[in-house]
């Protein structure tokens, strides 16, 4: 039986600035109804504080402890391993590593910094990766969905400097398997009773699996059809976050 369950949130609760209709419902009703509820998220483009502030304001009520992001396991992977990073973020969780960003650099952070990742930027990164010092990714996702069509994400950046600099990334957010593993922790369940919902192949079902949950595809955000087939067994596959919800537990 599904105790814990663990969402995506762009795509799964919300697009863009619009929640996805009848989710808000579904998530109130689990919370009344006793699940244990997670929310794990790769955007970082916003701090903790802003997501929780934009999900209240859709009608999620979520509060800090049940969401986990990406941008702060970034942080306090560079904090646990005494790292002052070169940080090629967005600016709006610039602020969020100025107490870190101090060189000389012993790390580069890299996630969607937008017109920041500039061949200058990049080549600076790479300079320090050169020197020995890691490269630590806020998500490796290929693309996201915006208003009006899928935009590159920070994955195929992320690539570049693996590939120049001869070395593989730490992932902090999804699909690593520490990141899941931190959140499955705090729900206190096994992990067969746990679900993990997500509109991202790769980065929610794939991770999930691989953390050893429970996985369910749905066709809302950045879904693209066949994307379920892109796994073996192909991803379970629901029209969005309630009726997936729906399907594994039907008695709620
Ligand atoms: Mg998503």
């Amino acid at each position: 039986m599904i105790k814990a369950i663990l969402f995506d949130l762009s795509g799964v609760l919300y697009e863009g600035s619009h929640p996805i209709e009848g989710a808000a419902k579904t998530i109130n009703r689990l919370e009344h109804g006793g699940l244990i509820l997670r929310f794990i998220t790769n955007t970082s483009r916003k701090t903790k504080q802003q997501v929780l502030d934009e999900l209240h304001n859709m009608g999620f009520q979520i509060t800090g402890d049940q969401l986990f992001t990406a941008p702060e396991a970034a942080q306090q992977w560079c904090i646990a391993n005494k790292l002052n990073p070169y940080c090629l973020v967005h600016k709006n969780i610039k602020p969020e590593f100025t107490d870190l960003e101090k060189p000389p650099y012993s790390a580069v952070v890299i996630g969607d910094a937008e017109d920041d990742l500039t061949y200058q930027n990049l080549d600076t990164a790479f300079d320090i990766l050169n020197s020995g010092a890691p490269l630590i990714a806020i998500g490796n996702n290929r693309y996201y969905k915006g208003e009006d069509r899928l935009h590159l994400d920070a994955g195929p950046f992320v690539k570049a400097l693996e590939y120049a600099s001869d070395q593989n990334a730490i992932i902090t957010g999804k699909p690593s398997k520490t990141f899941f593993d931190q959140v499955i922790a705090t729900t206190g369940c096994n992990k067969h009773e746990i679900l993990m919902i997500g509109d991202d192949v790769y980065g929610d079902i794939e991770g999930a699996r691989k953390a050893g949950i429970t996985a369910c595809l749905v066709r809302t955000g950045k879904y693209q059809p066949g994307d379920e087939l892109k796994l073996t067994p192909p991803a379970p596959l629901a029209k969005d976050v309630s009726e997936a919800v729906n399907h594994y537990l039907p008695a709620l």
